[in-house]
C-alpha cells in the first residue's frame, strides 16, 4: 500500500511549493523509493487548457494527453517519471464527477454534500493514483494557500486521509514564507504561526514545516517555529532562496528532510545517492560561456508561460557546457519597422507554442530574419506554423500565405484546421493531445538529432501543415522530415539550405530532462553556440 505525503502552502503563494514537492520526490528516488506525484488545483476550471498563460503560466501536456498544471513538468523533470492525467485534479473535475454521478442516480435518496461526497470523490483520486502507479510514496501538493475558499474541500479530504490510511502512512508538510523586515533586520515567524493555526483549526497538524526565505534562518527562528507550531526542532527545515531550482533537493537533503521523511513514514530505504544530482548542480553553478537565444513569443512578460521551453534550453546548453543568455522578445515589438534590432544579438531564435493572431506578424519577421541571416531556428508547434507561413510567403513571392487560424479567407491556407477538428465545437480538452508517433526521414537534421527513425512526442494543436502545399514548398527547399506513420501529417519540417532551421508540430520541451536534453534542443544549441551574432567579428588566428 502506498504512503502519502501531503504538501500545503501558507502565508503567500509562489514561494516554490511545487519545487519543494518535486525535490522531495528527487530525494526519495535517490533512496530507491518509488514515487508518484499529484497536483490538486482548487480552481473550478476542469483543466488549465482554456486559461490564458497570463492567468496560469504554461499548460503542461502529459503523454496521455492531459492538459495540466506546470508543476507536473517540475515533477517529471525532478523525479524523472512520465505522469498521466491522474496526476492533476481540479475542483472542476471533482464537482463535474459528483454531479454526473448524481444525474445517473448514483446517490438516489441522498442529499449530496461537501462532506462526505465531495471529500470522498477527492480521496478516490488519491487512491486511484496510488493503485495505478503502485508507487511506495505518493506526493500530493495542494495548490493555493491555506485559507483559500476553494481549497477547503481538498484540505478536508487530506485531513480524513489520516484515519483512512493510518498515522504511519501519512505525512503533512507545510511550506511557508518568512518575511524579512528591513527596519529591524529580522525574519518574522508570525505569518507562519497564523497559517499553521489555520491548518490546525481544520484538524491538520503539520509534521514538517519548510520555511522559505530570502535570508539565512537562524537556530533561534527554528526554535521559535518549533515551539509555537508544535513540530520537532529538526522538522523545521530552512529553505533559503538558491541560485538554481535544481539545488533545492540538495539543500533539503542537507537539512535532513530525507531521513525525517523515511523515519516518520517508516519507509524501507537505501542510503541516499544524490551524487549525479550533485554533479549536475555543480555544473550548473560553474560559470560557462553564454549562448544568446531569443525567445520570441506573445506572453514573454510572464516567463512561467514558457517554463518547459526555458528549462529545455538550459538542459541543452549544459550538455554543451554553455549557459543560456535568454533574450525575451515580445513578438509584437518586432512588428514595427526596425524591430530587427531586438534579434541582432541572438545566436539562435525559438518560437514557442501559442494561440491567436496577436503578435503573429512579429514572429513571421523573426523567422524571415533567421532564414535570411542563417540564424538557427527552432519552431515549436505554433513556431512551425510561423516557419511554414514565412517560407511560403518567400517561395510564392506573396504576402498572402497564412494559417486559417489567423486569416480564415486566405487564398494560400498553408496551415489549416485538422480534418477531425472541423466538427469540434467545445474548446476544453478537444485539441489533438498527447503522444503520437512520428517517422523521421533518414539523413534529415531531425533524424540526425534523434538518431532513430521513429519517435513519440507530445502534441497540443488544432491546425496542421496543409498537404496541398507540400509539393510546391518542397520544391522550393523545405524538407518535410517528420511525418505521421500514414504519411498524412507533417510533424517536422526543415530548410535544406539553412544551417539549422527546424520546426516541429509537437512540443519536445516537455520531454527534456536536466541530464538528458531533448535531441532537437541539443542540436539547436549545438549549432547556435557556433553561430556568430550579427556584427560580431570572428577571432583572428594568432600568428606564431
Ligand atoms: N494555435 C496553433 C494550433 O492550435 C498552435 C498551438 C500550439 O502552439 N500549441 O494548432
Amino acid at each position: 500500500m502506498s504512503k502519502y505525503i501531503f504538501i500545503t502552502g501558507g502565508v503567500v503563494s509562489s514561494v516554490g511549493k511545487g519545487i519543494t514537492a518535486a525535490s522531495i520526490g528527487t530525494i526519495l528516488k535517490s533512496r530507491q523509493i518509488t514515487v508518484s506525484a499529484q497536483k490538486l488545483d482548487p480552481y473550478l476550471n476542469v483543466d488549465p487548457g482554456t486559461m490564458s498563460p497570463y492567468q496560469h503560466g504554461e499548460v503542461f501536456v502529459t503523454q496521455d494527453g492531459a492538459e495540466t498544471d506546470l508543476d507536473l513538468g517540475n515533477y517529471e523533470r525532478f523525479i524523472d517519471v512520465n505522469l498521466t492525467a491522474d496526476s492533476n485534479v481540479t475542483s472542476g473535475q471533482i464537482y463535474s464527477a459528483v454531479i454526473a454521478k448524481e444525474r445517473r442516480g448514483g446517490f438516489l435518496g441522498g442529499t449530496i454534500q461537501g462532506v462526505p461526497h465531495v471529500a470522498t470523490e477527492i480521496k478516490d483520486r488519491f487512491k486511484q493514483l496510488a493503485s495505478k502507479s503502485q508507487a511506495e510514496v505518493v506526493i500530493i501538493e495542494v495548490g493555493g494557500t491555506v485559507g483559500d475558499i476553494e481549497g477547503q474541500p481538498f484540505l478536508e479530504a487530506i485531513r480524513q486521509m489520516r484515519n483512512d490510511v493510518g498515522r504511519d502512512n501519512i505525512l503533512y508538510i507545510h511550506v511557508t514564507y518568512l518575511p524579512y523586515l528591513t527596519s529591524t533586520q529580522e525574519l518574522k515567524t508570525k505569518p507562519t504561526q497564523h497559517s499553521v493555526n489555520e491548518l490546525r483549526r481544520i484538524g491538520i497538524q503539520p509534521d514538517i514545516i519548510v520555511c522559505r526565505s530570502d535570508h539565512p534562518i537562524s537556530e533561534g527562528i527554528r526554535d521559535k517555529i518549533s515551539l509555537f507550531c508544535d513540530v520537532d526542532q529538526q522538522a523545521v527545515i530552512p529553505l533559503p532562496t538558491v541560485s538554481t531550482i535544481y539545488e533545492v533537493p540538495l539543500v533539503l537533503q542537507e537539512e535532513g528532510l530525507g531521513q525525517l521523511v523515511v523515519d516518520k513514514l517508516k519507509l524501507r530505504a537505501k542510503q541516499p545517492d544524490l551524487s549525479r544530482w550533485q554533479e549536475l548542480v555543480e555544473h550548473l553553478k560553474t560559470p560557462r560561456e553564454p549562448v544568446s537565444i531569443a525567445l520570441v513569443g506573445k506572453y514573454v512578460e510572464l516567463q512561467d508561460s514558457y517554463f518547459s521551453v526555458r528549462e529545455a534550453l538550459h538542459h541543452a546548453a549544459l550538455y554543451h557546457d554553455r549557459d543560456i543568455n535568454l533574450l525575451w522578445v515580445p513578438s509584437e515589438a518586432l512588428e514595427s519597422g526596425d524591430g530587427d534590432v531586438l534579434l541582432r544579438s541572438a545566436q539562435g531564435i525559438v518560437i514557442p507554442g501559442g494561440f491567436g493572431i496577436r503578435g503573429i506578424e512579429g514572429m513571421i519577421k523573426a523567422a524571415t530574419y533567421a532564414r535570411e541571416n542563417k540564424i538557427p531556428y527552432l519552431g515549436l508547434c505554433l513556431g512551425m506554423h510561423v516557419m511554414v507561413i514565412e517560407f511560403a510567403r518567400y517561395a510564392l513571392d506573396s504576402t498572402e500565405p497564412n494559417s486559417t487560424e489567423f486569416d480564415a479567407s486566405t487564398s494560400y491556407p498553408v496551415i489549416d484546421l485538422l480534418p477531425e477538428q472541423k466538427a469540434v465545437r467545445d474548446k476544453g480538452g478537444t485539441m489533438r493531445l498527447g503522444d503520437y508517433p512520428c517517422q523521421l526521414v533518414p539523413g534529415s537534421r531531425a533524424a540526425d538529432a534523434y538518431g532513430q527513425g521513429m519517435v513519440n512526442e507530445r502534441h497540443r494543436h488544432r491546425f496542421e501543415f496543409n498537404n496541398q502545399f507540400r509539393d510546391i514548398l518542397e520544391k522550393a527547399g523545405m524538407v518535410c522530415s517528420g511525418l505521421s506513420p500514414d504519411g498524412k501529417l507533417v510533424e517536422v519540417c526543415e530548410l535544406a539550405s539553412h544551417p539549422w532551421m527546424v520546426s516541429c508540430q509537437f512540443h519536445p520541451e516537455f520531454g527534456s530532462r536536466p541530464s538528458r536534453p531533448h535531441p532537437l534542443f541539443r542540436d539547436f544549441i549545438g549549432t547556435a553556440k557556433d553561430t556568430l551574432r550579427e556584427g560580431a567579428q570572428p577571432a583572428l588566428p594568432l600568428s606564431s
